[in-house]
């Protein structure tokens, strides 16, 4: 029977981990329980948000920045609690595997740059043209189809792997016809995402969102924590996930909060806003989850409207008739069923601080514009983007046993991994699912091709 150096299983951001594997000289099997990841795949469903402290990019514009100063934001937004070693390693490689994914696979990485997202201390997240995960993924795997670099067998899941004598021997993978088989191969990349598909590992592990909408890939199962916790490995911050405030309850598509930093605001169904949406839309979702409802309305203006436009969801969720638009506030109130004098009260109260008459009553210190007529409303909801918590892992995302030996030819990426997000949503800084899902696949890229 035919072996492997590697089988990677999951082709979110294990797809960099595969390549880069076979562009090392590795025999690699990529798998992926989906019979079409390009869609459905949770790095396909991002706003495509990459972050590379220290990049040519930021170079190129005359940003200061360093794996330091990425770290020590990563670290703030925790409140301390974050992951250490994992925050090194992945800071430490941010711009070698962007930099990498440009030159060698021709992604067209561009700077993102016309607004600032909340705890990045410089701009630092890339994205390409359209800003979705789905125009990275993509392109890359057409180059990696196209070369031939490695074996690929969708609707195939990995259940388990086969240890012998500490070191990994085979994967245990589930072919869609319910029919199982062991492929022989000394090392496992779990890539296989979080657990926010499986609503019975959220009940024990992350009640906080058992209940939200969940807005990720349906293939997150969590099959990762289950076969590292079998075979003994370390895990932690179960509790740890990205939420968002901002998904359109109209179009079940993602409004984005490029709406919010470009000065917009979120009242309740009182028309009253009930917090500082600049703190990050991440912990925002549970806040928004306990008003009247559940829901809010996003508040912008035709220039915000224009901004947003960048991203593809925002322009999805455009077309799909989800904003009100109005000539005044007063209409838009009306539109929207709020009380005019609430709304108005808001406006009023946004436009002062912007104006630096006044001092926001929720401490948001910035309202980056004075909104103009005409004014448009998003129903939002709350989501569950994806769980950050997961195995734990070294600097080369190899999988820790309790004790912190090494499980021999375990690796694990992404939402499989334990996260760099601390506990709970407020530690999520935009880009820390991505960066765990690509740097940590290509760290254990190398460190295969290196043993
Ligand atoms: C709407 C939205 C926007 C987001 N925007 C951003 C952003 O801009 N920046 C950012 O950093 N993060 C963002 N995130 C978070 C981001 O999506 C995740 O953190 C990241 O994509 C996780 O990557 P992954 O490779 O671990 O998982 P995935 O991309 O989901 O890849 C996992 C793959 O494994 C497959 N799979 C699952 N189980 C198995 C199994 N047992 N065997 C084989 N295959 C399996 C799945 O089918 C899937 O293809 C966003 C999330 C959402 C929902």
């Amino acid at each position: 029977m035919e072996k492997y150096d590697l089988v990677v299983a999951g082709a979110g951001g294990g797809l960099v981990g595969a390549i880069k594997a076979a562009q090392l000289g590795l025999k690699v099997l990529l798998i992926d329980a989906s019979p079409d990841f390009i869609n459905t795949c949770n790095t396909s469903m991002t706003s495509g948000m990459f972050p590379a402290s220290g990049s040519r990019w930021q170079k190129e514009k005359g940003i200061v920045d360093s794996p330091e100063i990425f770290a020590k934001d990563i670290m703030k937004k925790t409140k301390n609690s974050g992951h250490v070693v994992a925050t090194k390693a992945l800071t430490n490689v941010s711009v070698e595997v962007f930099e990498w994914m440009a030159d060698s696979l021709g992604v067209p990485w561009e700077l993102v740059t016309d607004f600032h997202y909340p705890g990045h201390s410089v701009d630092r997240c890339l994205s390409v043209p359209g800003r979705m995960g789905q125009l990275v993924l993509g392109p890359i795997w057409k180059v990696a189809s196209d070369q031939k670099l490695f074996d690929f067998r969708a609707s195939t899941r990995l259940v388990d792997v086969v240890i012998k004598d500490g070191q990994v021997v085979a994967a245990v993978v589930e072919n869609s016809d319910g029919s199982q088989e062991e492929i022989a191969t000394d090392n496992v990349l779990m890539a296989t995402n979080g657990y926010g598909a499986n609503q019975k590992l959220l009940a024990e592990h992350n009640e906080e969102v058992s209940y939200i909408y969940y807005h990720g890939s349906r293939y997150s199962k969590g099959e990762a924590l289950q076969i590292g916790i079998k075979h003994g490995a370390g895990y932690g911050y179960l509790d740890s996930y990205q939420g968002h405030a901002a998904i359109s309850s109209h179009a079940k598509t993602l409004v984005g909060w490029t709406t919010i930093m470009q000065g917009g605001f979120i009242v309740n169904s009182g028309g009253e806003r009930f917090g500082d949406e600049s703190a990050g839309y991440s912990e925002y979702a549970a806040i928004l989850n306990d008003q009247k409802g559940n829901t809010g309305w996003i508040v912008i203006d035709k220039a915000i409207h224009e901004g947003s436009l960048l991203f593809k969801e925002y322009e999805n969720t455009a077309a799909s008739g989800a904003i009100v638009w109005a000539d005044s506030i007063e209409e838009l109130a009306t539109a929207i069923a709020v009380p005019v004098d609430k709304l108005t009260a808001e406006l009023d109260n946004a436009h002062a601080v912007h104006d630096g008459k006044g001092q926001d009553r929720f401490g948001r210190k910035a309202f980056e514009k004075r909104l103009q007529a005409p004014f448009g409303a998003i129903k939002v909801r709350p989501a569950l983007f994806h769980t950050q918590g997961g195995v734990q892992v070294n600097a080369d995302a190899q999988v820790l046993r309790e004790d912190g030996s090494v499980i021999k030819g375990l690796y694990a990426a992404g939402g499989a991994a334990v996260g760099i997000s601390g506990h709970g949503s407020d530690g999520y800084l935009a880009g820390n699912g991505l960066l765990p899902a690509f740097g940590f696949a290509y760290l254990a890229a190398k460190s295969v091709a290196s043993a």
